[in-house]
């Protein structure tokens, strides 16, 4: 059996080009950058044309772009170094629908005695802005809000964002972890002081990640030790993944417009057709700007993990929710954040495309989707009682 794959926002393929081009540098070029010999130079080298390659898809300078190992360490990265460099501010910001890197090192924090506002979402999964800019105060080391929600795709107005956290002289860091590689970017035009990224959500492995600090933007190092990433990252370099992910933000840049056109297409057909033959199904996110490749459905009445299972027998791989959160019974704290009824958390499928999805695929899924809601419907109690009632 062929699987389908539409799990993209958990982790991606690693691109037949990226492999290519980091492979030499585990075997045969494996010097260390920072040795002063020709083998570790031209390793150097490469290590220097990753980082321009990951700036410009940014449209950052390649000076801004710190690597770490991945999006986590980067999300940790900003925010202690905020607190580090503004001692006396005691206050961080962010939302109750970021992803457990932010949210569990602010929680932590709070224990700590930092005060920590977690902004709302209404039902369509975006913020409120008054209620931000009530909430930003001169006691506020960092704002940090993702860039786009990896369970529903819903995109933050992040440029509206950073001009509140500006008048305040707050820090402001984004986790676009989910967005880098799918919708553009441009550091140059942007009020992001930090930018969190990670490798294996854009054809690149996992473990290599990478945070854009912007010229000026003051910092203190999460990892101490050597003088690597010009002081701001300990630890020697993960060469063959550093060169990898330089590759995979080249070919990002190049399927950009086949992202936003072609993937997106294929999402909104999935989202059309499978809304129109299932009852009761709604869209987490719907009604706010979204990523092109995502899709959330929620479905009344039946147990994301059950749908997971039959779609996983036909060869379907999708998540009920962040990677993180499959396999406990817990509805999503993201759809929890927005309001979603228990019945309809419990019951919601993220689908989640890359350039690699074909239309085929999507007709697959189309036509396997609906039995499997009905089946199960028609399987528990409440669905039962639910059909009935619809009918
Ligand atoms: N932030 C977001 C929005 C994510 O989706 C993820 C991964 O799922 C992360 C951070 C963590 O990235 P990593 O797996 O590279 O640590």
């Amino acid at each position: 059996m062929k699987e389908i794959y539409v799990d993209n926002n958990a982790t991606t393929r690693v691109d037949d080009a990226v492999f290519a081009e980091m492979r030499p540098y585990f075997c045969e070029l494996y010097g260390n950058p920072s040795s002063m010999h020709f083998f570790g130079g031209q390793v150097q080298k490469k290590v220097d044309e990753a980082r321009k390659r990951v700036a410009a898809l940014l449209g950052a300078s390649p000076d801004e772009i710190i690597f770490t190992a991945c999006g986590t360490e980067s999300d940790n990265a900003a925010i202690r170094s905020a607190i580090e460099v503004f001692p006396e501010r005691k206050h961080i910001i962010t939302s109750r629908v970021e992803h457990p890197a932010v949210l569990t090192l602010c929680r932590n924090l709070a224990k700590r005695g930092y005060r920590v506002t977690e902004l709302n979402v209404d039902g369509a999964g975006q913020l409120d802005l008054q209620e931000l800019k009530a909430a930003v105060d001169e006691d506020t080391a960092i704002v940090s809000l993702m860039y786009a929600n990896n369970e529903t795709g819903v995109v933050f107005p992040i440029e509206e964002i950073g001009a509140i956290v500006k008048e305040k002289g707050a820090l402001f860091h984004t986790d676009a972890v989910q967005a880098v590689g799918k919708i553009p970017l441009n550091m140059a035009a942007s009020s992001i002081d930090m930018l969190s990224l990670s490798g294996h959500k854009l054809h690149a492995p996992k473990g290599i990640g990478a945070l854009y600090l912007r010229k000026g933007v003051p910092f203190r190092p999460f990892l101490v030790g050597g003088h690597q990433e010009k002081n701001r990252r300990a630890g020697t370099e993960n060469t063959a993944s550093i060169i990898a992910l330089g590759k995979a933000c080249e070919l990002a840049g190049t399927f950009m417009d086949d992202e936003n056109c072609r993937v997106k297409a294929l999402r909104d057909r999935l989202e059309k057709e499978l809304t129109a033959r299932i009852p009761h199904a709604r869209i987490n996110g719907g009604g706010a700007e979204r990523l092109p490749n995502t899709l959330s459905l929620a479905f009344e009445f039946v147990e994301g993990e059950a749908i997971l299972l039959l779609l996983s027998e036909k060869g379907i791989c999708a998540s009920s929710g962040s990677a993180c959160t499959s396999g406990s019974l817990e509805p999503s704290h993201v759809l929890r954040a927005m309001g979603v009824p228990f019945t309809c958390a419990h019951g919601s499928i993220r689908f989640s495309l890359s350039r690699y999805n074909t239309d085929a695929e999507i007709d697959l899924i189309i036509r396997e989707l609906p039995p499997v809601i009905k089946r199960l419907r028609e399987m528990s109690p409440f669905g039962r009682e639910f059909l009935a009632a619809s009918n």
